[in-house]
């Protein structure tokens, strides 16, 4: 009997990630850290605040380390590689996408792995340019008919997942940066708080969906944050290294996840892929990041 319960133990150390099957990453483009989790009132994310954060762990101190600007942080996000590419679509990134990984060595089926947009020129992020990988191994690519328009991207997410429910899923929320681009700050905020309900439905969709509940690790993040008010035009731009561009936020929910836990080590935006890598267990042979540990539970180890 000893003996067995030692196997047991053994096996738990041993292996982990037991449950999650799939992982959605979805980038909110571009809020300031201090609009976020930054703000001690959470006045723009009551819903990511006080009902998503205690489902998982968050991490406070985390980073675009690279480019600030979206094409080239949602490509060091999916490669784990920092990527400093056009950022009008243009160009695609020169190390392989999770999904290109995944699909070679796992799943490959076209419709695995899924970039859901959001901002067209995001297009790029289906596969790089890397001579092993590439269009044999690229995602599927949902567009938006309308970019900034954060509740269409849940309704293309939603269309996405009923017809293929893929297992990698990238999305990009275009609402807040467009906005800030554009408007003032109340437009701004008020796209914060548009993105903010939106994640709570969609933790809500995959929950209540058979095939993703419990199986399902969400990772909601930033490709960059925007300048501080004291730099250039304060919250309407972004793309240097000051301190509001490149402090974002990353909330990591699922099965594998330890609950109501803050992670204050730094992290970065290519910290992302290989953990993912070791949730799915495949492998990103090129990835430069390290994994999050604390993003797995590790019940045994005590
Ligand atoms: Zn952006
Ligand atoms: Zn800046």
């Amino acid at each position: 009997m000893i003996k067995y319960v030692f196997l047991i133990l053994v096996f738990a150390i041993n292996t982990f990630s037991q449950f999650t099957e799939n992982v959605f990453i979805v980038v909110i483009d571009g809020p300031r850290y201090s609009e976020t989790f930054g703000d001690s009132t959470h006045t723009y994310i009551p819903v990511m605040w006080n009902i998503l954060k205690p489902l998982g762990t968050f991490y406070s101190s985390f980073y675009n380390n690279g480019t600030t600007k979206t094409n080239s942080g949602h490509s060091s996000i999916l490669t784990g590689t920092w990527q400093s590419i056009k950022n009008d679509g243009s160009e695609r990134p020169s190390m392989p996408t999770l999904f290109e990984c995944y699909r070679k060595q796992v799943d490959t089926s076209a419709n695995a792995c899924y970039v859901v947009l959001g901002k067209s020129k995001l297009d790029v992020l289906s596969h790089s340019l890397h001579p092993d990988y590439g269009p044999e191994f690229s995602a599927s690519i949902k567009y938006s008919e309308k970019e900034e328009d954060d509740c269409k991207t849940l309704e293309n997410i939603k269309e996405v997942v009923t017809k293929y429910h893929p297992k990698i899923l990238v999305a990009n929320f275009a609402g807040v940066d467009i906005a800030a681009h554009d408007e003032d700050f109340v437009s701004y905020t008020s796209k914060i708080k548009t993105a903010d309900s939106l994640m709570g439905e969609l933790w809500t969709f995959i929950q209540n969906d058979s095939i993703y509940k419990n199986k399902t690790t969400l990772f909601i993040t930033n490709d960059h944050g925007r300048h501080l008010d004291s730099v250039k035009t304060g919250f309407h731009d972004h793309g240097d290294d000051c301190e509001g561009c490149r402090h974002v936020s990353l909330l990591i929910i699922g099965p594998d996840t330890p609950v109501g836990a803050v992670d204050t080590t730094i992290y970065e935006q290519i910290d992302v892929a290989p953990t993912i890598s070791r949730m799915l267990k495949f492998e990103m042979p090129y990835v430069t990041g390290k994994i999050i540990e604390s993003a797995f539970k590790q019940e045994a180890s005590e």
